[in-house]
């Protein structure tokens, strides 16, 4: 494709999940997508806007490449690693993709004079400390991550808030919640190897694609048991990063921005909408409690609305669950090719 006048914007880890579709949000909104991925967890399938560089976030040379290359004006930060339970077995793995890769983009950008950086933080930054089971979380919650994944994202805010001040850098870090669904094409949604999240394994199960969910716990302190978690829509998510680009900030700032509703579902509450869209019930039965597991994770969504002009419009539970539904039930859906779809319209339409 080419790049035209458009800005080009450096996607790294842009062929993952919430990647891929702000890639796409990206080309929507007149920006020139370029996915950096190494794809050791993305998928080549699911990048199907702008260019693609095979790469890995610790390879200075190849991301300084891929930016004098086509031009980019500004970076999306998502590459790294994600897997909770994986990053306290392996926390050295994530402290080096997540920290030095971020490192080592830091310093390329700053050399090749790159100085725009929106960063893929978490909730996972938050502890529970002093809040109570149903108080939504703002900006400034205490900061006590409950593992090895939410440390590395959190010691990387640190870096990019203190090169900001140093080198002029202007950044966002956007501290999502849980991010669910699916773009409504169909053609890209969540592939996770293994799959360890509620609303695709309850999908699975209602479908007779998988084992019967396990609640994992239903004697929490909250309404019916079960844990609160805040589900915001991935499209809602991929354009709070083009807001987050947009939003018109002095040189040398650093925000940091939780990406939520504000409003709780619970395990309970997924498991009916599930059952209703699919047409049927989602076998489960009630397991014990997963170890790390807060009963409650709801953002405080006011500073995105502020600073950001951002509200999510596609967030409902149902939508959410109606477009990951579509998603599952996909035909190019499966090993391998999840998102083959997206290549097809990559050599139609861009
Ligand atoms: N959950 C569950 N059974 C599962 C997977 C998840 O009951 O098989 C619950 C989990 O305890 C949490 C919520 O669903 O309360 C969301 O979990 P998920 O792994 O999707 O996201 P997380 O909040 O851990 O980032």
């Amino acid at each position: 494709m080419d790049r035209g006048s458009k800005p080009a914007v450096l996607v790294t880890g842009g062929a993952g999940y919430i990647g891929a579709h702000t890639a796409k949000a990206l080309h929507e909104q007149g920006y020139f997508p370029v996915v950096y991925d190494s794809l050791s967890s993305g998928f080549r399938e699911a990048v199907g806007w702008g260019a693609f560089v095979h790469g890995d976030i610790r390879d200075a040379g190849a991301l300084a490449e891929a930016i004098d290359a086509h031009g980019v004006k500004a970076v999306i930060h998502f590459a790294g690693l994600i897997e909770v339970g994986r990053s306290v077995v392996k926390p050295d793995l994530f402290w080096e993709h997540n920290v030095a890769g971020t490192t080592t983009l830091l310093s390329t950008m700053r050399e090749r004079g790159v100085n725009r950086l929106v960063f893929s933080s978490s909730a996972a930054v938050y502890g529970q400390g002093g809040r109570g089971p149903l108080e939504s979380i703002p900006e400034d919650a205490p900061k006590a991550p409950a593992s090895p994944y939410g440390d590395t994202k959190l010691a990387c805010e640190w870096m990019i808030e203190a090169q900001c001040r140093a080198y002029g850098l202007t950044a966002v870090a956007l501290r999502y919640f849980n991010a669910a669904g699916a773009d409504p094409s169909g053609l890209i949604g969540e592939a996770h190897e293994p799959e360890t999240h509620l609303i695709p394994l309850a999908i699975a199960a209602a479908l007779g694609d998988g084992k019967p969910l396990t609640v994992f716990g239903d004697d929490f302190d909250t309404p019916d048991g079960t844990c609160l978690r805040d589900y915001i829509h991935v499209c809602d998510l991929a354009t709070a990063h083009v807001a987050a680009l947009r939003a018109d900030l002095p040189a040398g700032a650093f925000e940091a921005v939780n990406v939520g509703t504000g409003q709780g579902a619970s395990v309970f509450e997924v498991v009916e909408a599930v059952g209703r869209a699919a047409g049927r019930p989602v076998p489960h039965s009630i397991g014990a409690r997963r170890a790390g597991d807060p009963p409650s994770l709801v953002a405080d969504p006011a500073r995105a609305r502020a600073l950001l002009n951002w509200t999510p419009v596609c967030s409902s539970l149902e939508q959410i669950v109606v477009d990951a539904l579509r998603w599952e039930r996909n035909p190019a859906y499966g090993a391998g090719v999840r998102g083959r779809r997206a290549v097809e319209i990559e050599n139609t339409t861009v």
